[in-house]
């Protein structure tokens, strides 16, 4: 067993500035990741960091934004907390060496983004997460900070008392990819889960083939609430046949949209009348939507994104990997042609439940990034706010790991005060993952154990479900039914939702729950066997598809990025409230708590929410 006081599961933004945080606290961290740290999604972001960096901007201004654009579900605490360190940790990135674009008067430059009041987007041409990657990957090889790469994290070690917030999370199992060895790592202090998106649950997605929502999964089965799954970005200018991003930076530049008709159609028919383009990216891709289902999009299937008349010099000095992206996945070149774009799933603004210092309710296991929720983006994420999230609260996370003195936080988390039981009118019967022994609470067994035994028993579990998986001869593989959960939630749980619809995609989950009891694993070996690792992975796709689901069928309204056929306006008397979901011994139970809408110095009225 492998013995560190902070555990990291993640090395992408988020974990690596837990890392260093926890360092910088003197604490023995390591990072176990199931890939190489440059090579994780963070690596993937293009267009940049909003900080409010420049005289006439203020932290303040960017809360507003913020809380704006995730009409009214972000936590005040939260949001306010990000916009106020932001400024101080990018400047951070920059004076540990981040390339940053700049001005002919030598300051870093900043660009518009959707939703944004005031140009505070700081970027690094259109590379922004490669630079801040690579640059905290020099601070963790510089500081000497442990890394396990290649082991992919399955499963979380608490202990199993019957209330969630009377557990304790004592570390991880992991296997080697290198060597299929399965081994335990107990965290003296905590670990912190920083394992990014899940788009793999959705076909056509930018993000990459390992974002399969893990430490979520995994979180909610260790009896962490997971908090407003059924807000699933749809990023609106996604290339149709791959679903690779082009970044929002090349409306920020002025990039336009155009119907088949050659209709500046933001504009022509009035989704948002004042920022047109640079709306709020749930706005964007809903009028995309809107223009191909009434006959107006190109091919039935997308429009156009033209940024042909910003001339050759700027777009090389600006948006020089948008021409690579598009010539290399969609064969356009984009400064001869306008590019063909559609809306594709991007981001989950839910995630594990946290505070502001990323604690979740149980002790001592932490979230950070896009796996977390504090909630900072609400019902909808502004562009350019994900990579200040990973700054400033993997920051934080990693402080209060290793012992830090901080404030305490004004989110409350796990099932204390004012909350309220909900019920859900589902067709079929919801979770029991698919092998059994995943589900942590299993009677009181591990309660009365110490932290080495629990992780002990937490590992035994895992070998026993591997070895199973490893010595069945047949049955159905994992592709399978990836790819039909996949399917049914792009059909039935995208941009445009309906009660049926969400109805069906809960059967399709259901019987792939079903088919996954069967599931086998065809490559028997056990040096990177990624048919054992996917088929691990699809258990994860099972529980995050349905939880994405379940709180958008039982959320009768219109928020954000979620829209309802049968509700299409938003209903604050009854909804302002984050969806909660916990899994208790196998059973999904949802439940809401009221969102914080009292900032430090205001309190954000909801207003109605026009670009
Ligand atoms: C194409 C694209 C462009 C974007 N552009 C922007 C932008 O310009 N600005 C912005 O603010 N946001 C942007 N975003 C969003 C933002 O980049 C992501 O939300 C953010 O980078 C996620 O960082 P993370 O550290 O949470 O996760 P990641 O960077 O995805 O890292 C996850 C880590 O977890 C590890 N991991 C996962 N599962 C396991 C497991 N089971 N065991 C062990 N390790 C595991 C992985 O190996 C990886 O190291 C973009 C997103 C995409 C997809």
């Amino acid at each position: 067993m492998y013995e560190h006081d902070v555990i990291v599961v993640g090395a992408g933004g988020a974990g690596l500035r837990a890392a260093i945080a926890a360092h910088e606290e003197g604490a023995d961290v390591a990072i176990v990741s199931k890939l190489h740290p440059v090579r994780s999604h963070t690596g993937a972001a293009e267009g940049g960091i909003n900080a409010a960096l420049r005289e006439g901007d203020s932290w303040e201004d960017h809360a507003y934004d913020t809380m704006k654009g995730s009409d009214y579900l972000g936590d005040a605490p939260a949001v306010e907390t990000l916009c106020k360190d932001s400024p101080k940790e990018t400047i951070q990135l920059e004076h540990w060496g981040m390339a940053f674009s700049r001005d002919d008067d030598g300051r870093v430059s900043q660009r518009p983004f959707g939703g944004l009041s005031f140009p505070r987007t700081t970027y690094a041409g259109a590379e922004t997460g490669h630079q801040l990657l690579h640059t905290m990957y020099e601070q963790l090889v510089k500081r000497g900070i442990k890394v396990y790469d290649e082991w992919h994290v399955t499963r979380l070690a608490v202990s199993d008392e019957d209330d969630p917030e009377d557990r304790t999370c004592h570390g991880i199992v992991a296997y080697d990819v290198q060597t299929g060895k399965i081994e335990g790592f107990r965290a003296r202090n905590g670990v912190i889960l920083a394992t990014g998106g899940l788009g793999q649950v959705y076909d056509h997605t930018t993000n990459a083939v390992a974002n399969t929502g893990d430490g979520v999964a995994m979180a909610y089965r260790a009896g962490a609430p997971i908090e407003d799954m059924e807000f699933i970005q749809f990023h609106p200018t996604t290339l149709p046949s791959t679903g690779v991003l082009i970044t929002e930076g090349v409306r920020g530049e002025g990039g336009i949209l155009y119907n088949k008709h050659g209709e500046r159609f933001m504009f022509e028919y009035g989704y948002a009348n004042n920022l047109g383009e640079l709306a709020s990216r749930d706005v964007v891709s809903r009028a995309e939507l809107t223009e191909v289902n009434e006959g107006r999009g190109i091919e039935d299937e997308y429009v156009h994104l033209d940024m042909r008349h910003l001339g050759e010099e700027r777009i090389v000095d600006r948006l020089e990997n948008i021409i690579h992206l598009s010539e290399d996945f969609e064969g356009v070149n984009p400064l001869e042609a306008p590019m063909p774009v559609k809306p594709g799933q991007h981001y989950a603004m839910g995630g594990v439940e946290t505070d502001e210092n990323g604690e979740t309710c149980i002790t001592g296991l932490y979230a950070a990034g896009e796996c977390a929720c504090a909630s900072v983006h609400g019902g909808n994420r502004l562009g350019g706010n994900a990579l200040p999230e990973l700054i400033v609260f993997g920051k934080r996370a990693g402080h209060h790991a290793a012992g830090k003195d901080m404030k305490d936080a004004e989110i409350t988390t796990g099932k204390v005060g004012d909350y309220e039981p909900a019920d859900v009118e589902s067709p079929v019967q919801l979770g029991e993952a698919g092998l059994g022994g995943d589900a942590v609470a299993d009677g009181g067994a591990t309660a009365d154990l110490s932290g080495d035994e629990v992780v002990q028993r937490a590992l035994d579990d895992e070998r026993e479900t591997i070895e199973h998986l490893l010595e069945k001869e047949d049955g159905i593989q994992h592709a399978e039914i990836r790819e039909r959960v996949q399917k049914s939630m792009t059909e039935h749980v995208n941009v445009f939702r309906e009660e049926e619809a969400l109805k069906d995609a809960l059967r399709d989950i259901r019987e792939a729950r079903e088919l996954y009891q069967d599931v086998y694993v065809a490559d028997k070996s056990r040096t990177f066997n990624t048919d054992l690792l996917q088929t691990l992975e699809t258990r994860n796709i099972l529980d995050i598809a349905e939880s994405i689901t379940v709180g958008a069928l039982a959320r009768n309204e219109f928020r954000g990025a979620h829209w309802r056929k049968e509700y299409q306006e938003r209903r604050d008397e009854e909804w302002l409230k984050h969806t909660m979901l916990s899994w208790n011994d196998g059973e999904p139970e949802l439940w809401y708590k009221p969102v914080i809408l009292e900032g430090e110095n205001k309190t954000y009225e909801p207003k109605i929410r026009s670009y």
